[in-house]
């Protein structure tokens, strides 16, 4: 096994273990006499925790709350509308020309926020992948020019694993680009290995979208390693969600993104946060969003704005807000 194998097996994932190592709010503890979508934090991430904070940035996203027990009516288990774009099990075709694949439903660790919450790390049929059917799907749509490995998190895959599907990928010829989207390097950054990188490269142009949501998740280790995938030719992206008492201020974010863009990271989405069940304490308004982005579009370069993103509810797409 691995030096990052063995990590992940060092989650925190239940209650004794989390209250051994922090103390919880009552509404934290609240929240695991029903919880609906389990814990599971590495150590990496939980070392970011000021823990004296009990409104720590770090905290919220990966401790539960109480609150998602509060499920709103308009809240739906396919917040974005994927199964109605989703020709075969583990492959959502919404867009002419690119589509995701979810080679492994399941991440590293678990954002209480997470928009694929009734999915990830369960065995949804419709998230079912296989490799063989998919790579037949994508032979007969000469149409498709990216895909998109998605999840869950296609880097908890080994590099064999992995290896295996990009090298497949590739033999498809209408195929121009691959793109990756991870949080592994800001929930386990000793995943991303000079190895992982060099893996990678044979499989260029290469696109990596980095979930990230704060500038407390810029560790050392993360800014380290990523340094290994810019070595080799990959280009990185990053993608953050809009979340309240976390990053719902402009010089939180804008810290966020000047602190990407000098470690060459172009900001690329800020998404509006979905409506997955149990999400609402985590949602702000669209209009408190766009009045966000307007305070930063007068103050901050533009290479380090991303563009609002809502992904519509009814399965339509991503509109820029
Ligand atoms: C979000 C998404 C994409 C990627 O969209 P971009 O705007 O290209 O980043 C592709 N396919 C599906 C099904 C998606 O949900």
């Amino acid at each position: 096994m691995t030096t990052w194998q063995k990590e992940l097996q060092k989650n925190i994932r239940t209650l004794d273990e989390l209250q051994s190592q922090i103390d919880l709010t009552k509404n934290e503890i609240a929240a695991f006499d029903n919880l609906n979508f389990p814990l599971n934090i590495t150590r990496h991430y939980f070392s970011l925790i000021d823990k004296n904070d009990s409104n720590c940035p770090i905290r919220k996203q990966c401790i539960p709350n109480k609150q998602e027990q509060t499920i709103q009516k308009k809240e739906e288990p396919d917040p974005i509308g994927d199964l109605k774009h989703n020709p075969l099990p583990g492959l959502i075709h919404r867009y002419p020309d690119r589509c995701l694949i979810f080679p492994k439903m399941f991440c590293a660790g678990f954002c209480r926020f997470c928009f694929r919450r009734s999915v990830a790390g369960k065995n949804n049929k419709n998230y079912q992948f296989k490799l063989k059917p998919v790579l037949n799907y994508l032979k007969k749509h000469s149409g498709i020019k990216e895909i998109i490995l998605s999840g869950g998190d296609p880097l908890i895959l080994d590099d064999n694993q992995l290896a295996e599907i990009l090298a497949k990928l590739n033999e498809i010829k209408h195929l121009r680009w691959i793109r990756i989207h991870t949080r592994v390097p800001v929930t386990l950054p000793q995943r991303v290995t000079p190895q992982l990188a060099k893996m990678l490269q044979q499989y260029c142009p290469l696109w990596i979208v980095i979930h990230i949501n704060h500038p407390r998740e810029i560790s050392p280790e993360f800014i380290k390693n990523i340094t290994h995938l810019q070595k080799n030719q990959i280009n990185l992206l990053s993608q953050t969600v809009l979340l309240k008492g976390i990053n719902d201020k402009t010089k939180t974010l804008q810290g966020l993104f000047y602190k990407l863009t000098e470690v060459g990271i172009k900001p690329y989405y800020l998404h509006q946060a979905d409506l997955a069940p149990g999400t609402g304490h985590f949602r702000i308004s669209i209009k408190k969003g766009q009045k966000i982005m307007s305070e930063l579009q007068k103050t901050t370069s533009g290479i380090c704005l991303p563009k609002y993103m809502l992904d519509s509810p009814d399965g339509t797409g991503k509109k820029c807000l």
